[in-house]
């Protein structure tokens, strides 16, 4: 590659966005809409389109999410960013209360007062029936054995480690797993308590009952956080009309709207420093951009140089990226473990579903059996019970999800074994008599970090080694949490580090 032509750099500043899911977008969001001179913004997406892991499809008559189908409500990020692009009148609260748990032969609702999936109470998780009595004797032991205050022990553990010592095995594989595991598609055993669930660290640490710690009132400063009594309820989970994909969707027409340029379809391939005194970053990417400033490259691809640049792509292809520039912070991201799944989305003539939906879904523990052998499902939702509008006389639409950390067997089985599996495990738990009138398998490669114990410290040391990168910053799932807000929020972020150190390099 070439040295970069100082004579064509713009006056404004040229920012790159890698990566088109909701981070990036939400990068690109901050950098044209926060404080500042606005820098030209060009977000660089390989796929076909953008919205990453927020992507829909029309599926028996409606827009069905393929992936996520909500964000939680409780953080800001959000719900402020529908605010800022007018979406607030579109958003949808989930229309059923409640869930299942598949346990012990049958399905059995959620005891009330869990925290996260940890019980907070004792009496409603003995009776949920969901642990056997020697399972809930022993988790019932936190109430009357006294637990020494521990504030000197290390930052972090693994969430099981924690469960299992104070609550019991059943308590950790049983609702533990399927709901904090479950938001990773991980495991407990290995998931990082700190980066997960900070407060059960904290409640750990402290003398007394785990789940009287857990299930105490929120503390004055968490009270003046929250909404006044009079305020209207607020769900705990919020998807739009249209879906949630309609979030990336509207995102990114905002964005065209203010002049950033989307170019999907074309992947960056590697990141230079070059320029000599006056350097900049110059992206190699796999095909052509129609902008001023890029030169095309002997093999087809072609070199966008750039003043900053927000990498907001999974943890293996920052590495990957990063290499040449912080071998540290490369084989920070490179060692990150990812869990992949796939989602079935039925839909089945409503008479076939002789059992009554009750709440959002059902999980499954990873340690049932459904039909004899371990269950390959790992959970369901009823999606015309939990979003009405998706309701229609006649049929019922459910989505299954299979595979997770631990268990790859959906990656040896076709499309066709997958549903006829997974709707045969569907059919003993549900009474389900026919087969599904339409279906679609949508599979999420490596989709899930999995934050192991120690990750938060990892994630410190990437963004330590980084800074002394100018210009650049990294986003996304990878680091301060999977879920949407958080990926906004580290999008968001991002952009702020980075016009922050561009604005620093470039001061005399
Ligand atoms: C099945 C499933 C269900 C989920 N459900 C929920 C839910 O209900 N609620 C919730 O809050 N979260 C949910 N999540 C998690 C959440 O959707 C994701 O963690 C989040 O969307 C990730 O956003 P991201 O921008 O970090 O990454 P991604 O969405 O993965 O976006 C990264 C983008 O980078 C692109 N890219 C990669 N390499 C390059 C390159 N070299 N050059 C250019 N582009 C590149 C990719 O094509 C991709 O589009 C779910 C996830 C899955 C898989």
């Amino acid at each position: 590659m070439g040295q970069v032509d100082r004579g064509t750099r713009a006056q404004r500043p040229v920012v790159a966005v890698v990566g088109g899911g909701i981070a990036g977008l939400a990068a690109a969001w901050e950098l044209v809409t926060g404080p500042g001179p606005t820098p030209t913004v060009h977000v660089i997406e390989a796929g076909n389109q953008v919205g990453g892991k927020l992507r829909s499809t029309e599926f028996a008559g409606r827009t069905v999410d393929l992936a996520a189908d909500a964000f939680l409500a409780r953080r800001p990020e959000a719900t402020q960013l529908s605010e800022e692009l007018g979406l607030t009148p579109r958003l949808i609260p989930v229309g059923a209360t409640g869930a299942t748990v598949w346990s012990r032969g049958k399905l059995r609702s959620m005891p009330q007062g869990l925290n996260l999936g940890i019980p907070t109470r004792w009496l409603p998780l003995a009776r949920s029936g969901i642990l056997s009595a020697s399972g809930s004797l022993r988790a019932g032991l936190d109430l009357l054995l006294p637990h020494a205050n521990q504030s000197t022990q290390v930052d972090d553990r693994a969430v099981g480690q924690i469960v299992r010592r104070r609550l019991g095995d059943q308590v950790a594989e049983r609702l533990a797993d399927p709901l904090i595991g479950g938001i990773h598609a991980g495991g407990v055993d290995h998931l990082s308590a700190a980066a997960t669930f900070p407060l059960l660290v904290t409640a750990d640490r402290q003398r007394g009952s785990l789940m009287r710690r857990l299930g105490r009132p929120p503390t004055p400063a968490q009270q003046l956080a929250s909404p006044p009594p009079s305020a209207p309820p607020s769900p705990l989970f919020w998807s739009l009309e249209g879906g949630t994909a309609a979030l990336a969707e509207e995102l990114a027409t905002a964005l065209v709207e203010r002049g950033v340029h989307i170019h999907t379809g074309v992947a960056v391939e590697s990141i230079s420093r070059q320029g000599g005194d006056q350097e900049r970053w110059v992206l190699a990417l796999s095909g052509h951009l129609h902008v001023a400033d890029v030169r095309t490259l002997p093999d087809g691809g072609s070199a966008l140089p750039v003043d900053g640049a927000v990498l907001a792509v999974p943890g293996r292809q920052a590495s990957g990226l990063l290499g040449p520039h912080s071998m540290r912070a490369s084989g920070l991201l490179g060692s990150l473990d990812y869990a992949s799944v796939t989602v079935l989305t039925l839909a089945f003539p409503a008479e076939a579903i002789r059992s009554n939906l009750t709440g959002t879904g059902f999980l499954v523990p990873r340690t049932s059996e459904i039909l004899g052998h371990r269950a390959l499902i790992t959970g369901c939702t009823y999606l015309s019970r939990k979003w009405p509008h998706l309701a229609r006389p006649g049929d019922e639409l459910i989505r299954l999800s299979v595979g997770r950390y631990g268990d790859t067997r959906p990656d040896g089985m076709s499309d066709d074994e997958l549903v006829a599996a997974a709707t045969a495990e569907l059919a003993s738990v549900l009474s389900v008599t026919s087969q599904p009138t339409e279906s679609r398998v949508t599979r999420w490669h490596s989709a899930f970090p999995q934050y192991p114990v120690g990750h938060l410290t990892r994630v410190a040391q990437i963004h330590e080694s980084i800074s002394s990168l100018p210009g650049l910053a990294v986003a996304g799932a990878a680091y301060h949490g999977v879920g949407i807000p958080a990926c906004i929020g580290s999008g968001r972020a991002a952009a702020h580090d980075v016009r922050r150190t561009m604005a620093a390099t470039s001061s005399p």
